[in-house]
């Protein structure tokens, strides 16, 4: 594949920015590679690994003369950091982050977009529960989809090169609008990571009472939990602070089908709880349908089977 931008500044240099780098090098895709990190730890590791041809100091520095910009920190550092480039960006640039949340991210870059600077949001629908610097690959984003989610009128050149950009990542790209992601990723994504998160919070407690049964004798199923529920604290954090309406929505709908589960059970309706689970096996043969996931026994331990 060709060369799609001269230069690309990445800001954040974590699992999702090392992982566009190295699937972008392998493509030959991006020309020269700038990129910086919050902390001069991570800015070292960079340096040290060859991560990018120009370890900046600061985002201003690092996005001089970057043809595209991605921003790849936490959805709640994405305003300051957009207010931070602002002022250095090329005229005729596109600016994109990856954040997991559409609206508010929307909300917060915006306002700082000079005129002639192209903001095209995107997510790519790919992760694992690692980060930092060298937990990225690049075969991260293979056969996984990124949304781009682009609002009002945007430049159809500057979005096809940015479509094309993911596609040489190995992503297939489509387009949402801001709300229908949030709604739609609040059940695909957010909300089974808050479930998780609440029953190994759950297990947690009754680990004292039963020492360390919990851990010793974890079955698939818990272990599952586990490694979702391992994600990074920040990124949830944000996640969830900034997508409340579909959050509240989604947890609404969800604490009700456990209570009718819950009644079920009381009452003994086998029925019930036998018509249900059907009808959930048949949505994890469509995930398998569509090449989303292996039906190999060990679900969800592979690379890349997150988010
Ligand atoms: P990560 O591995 O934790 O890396 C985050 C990067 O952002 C690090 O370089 C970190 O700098 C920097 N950072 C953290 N807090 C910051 C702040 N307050 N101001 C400026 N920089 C800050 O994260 P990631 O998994 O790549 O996630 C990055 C973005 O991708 C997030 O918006 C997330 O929602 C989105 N996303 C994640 C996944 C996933 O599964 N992980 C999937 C799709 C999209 P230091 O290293 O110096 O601390």
């Amino acid at each position: 594949m060709s060369r799609i931008y001269e230069r690309v500044a990445y800001i954040g240099l974590g699992l999702i920015a090392s992982s566009m780098i190295h699937a972008g090098r392998r493509a030959g895709l991006q020309g020269e590679i700038a990129g910086t990190a919050r902390s001069a730890e991570t800015r070292a590791i960079a340096r040290e690994d060859g991560l990018c041809d120009i370890v900046a100091e600061t985002p201003a520095e690092a996005v001089k003369d970057a043809d595209l910009v991605v921003l790849c920190v936490p959805v709640g550092a994405m305003g300051r950091v957009a207010e931070e480039i602002g002022p250095h960006l090329k005229p005729g640039c596109t600016v994109t982050d990856v954040g997991s949340v559409k609206r508010a991210v929307i909300d917060a870059v915006a306002p700082h977009m000079p005129d002639g600077v192209h903001f095209i949001p995107a997510h790519p629908l790919a992760g694992t529960e690692h980060s930092g610097p060298r937990s990225g690959f690049a075969e991260l984003f293979e056969n996984r989809y990124t949304l781009i989610v682009p609002e009002g009128d945007v430049d159809p050149e500057a979005l096809s090169r940015l479509e094309e950009f993911w596609v040489g990542l190995g992503a297939n790209v489509e387009v949402m609008d801001p709300e229908h992601h949030d709604l739609v990723l609040m059940v695909t994504s957010h909300a089974p990571h808050l479930i998780a998160y609440t029953m190994v919070g759950v297990a947690d407690d009754l680990r004292r009472v039963t020492d360390s049964e919990v851990i010793k004798y974890s079955a698939a199923g818990f272990r599952d939990f586990t490694r979702i529920a391992a994600s990074d604290p920040t990124m949830w954090r944000d996640v969830f602070l900034n997508n409340k309406d579909a959050t509240m929505e989604i947890l609404g709908r969800f604490i009700e089908e456990l209570m009718s589960l819950q009644r079920a059970i009381r009452k003994g309706d086998g029925e019930l709880l036998f018509d249900y689970f059907t009808r959930t096996r048949a949505i994890r043969r469509g995930i398998i349908q569509a090449g989303q996931d292996t039906d190999a026994p060990d679900f969800g331990r592979g690379k890349g089977a997150k988010e």
